[in-house]
């Protein structure tokens, strides 16, 4: 745990969420400032700084991670489609330093993204 962390803070319950996922490995709540009608962030409970960070014994949680996210978009009914985005770094505008994955849908959506 990172003690000055946003999202470390989020899965050590000492800041609120929505949490709509919980196991041993992955937490996924959703986003304060939603973008979509579903927008769901996906994480590793441990900290890693972003997808930059992520190494080759991240197997295990990779899996995790996404089998999290089309069970999440099954849930929400996202038949129609849906996206999964990751900032890593200042010009993609990443602004919590705690690898996330924003899982988005539930309106269609523009490509290129901006
Ligand atoms: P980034 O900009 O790093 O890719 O994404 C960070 C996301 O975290 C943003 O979409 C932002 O709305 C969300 N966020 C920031 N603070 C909080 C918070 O306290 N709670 C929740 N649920 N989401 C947050
Ligand atoms: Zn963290």
């Amino acid at each position: 745990m990172h003690e000055r962390c946003l999202f470390c803070r989020i899965v050590a319950g000492e800041i609120p969420a929505d949490i709509i996922h919980e196991d041993d490995l992955v937490l996924a709540f959703r986003d304060i400032n939603p973008q979509a009608p579903t927008h769901v962030l996906v994480i590793p409970k441990h900290h890693i700084d972003s997808a930059a960070d992520i190494g080759p014994t991240d197997g295990d949680l990779l899996a995790r991670l996404w089998a999290t996210i089309a069970d999440v978009a099954d849930r929400e009914g996202l038949s129609r489609g849906w996206r999964v985005v990751t900032n890593v770094g200042r010009d993609a505008g990443q602004s919590v330093e705690h690898l996330h994955l924003h899982l988005l849908g539930g309106r269609p959506m523009a490509w290129p993204p901006g």
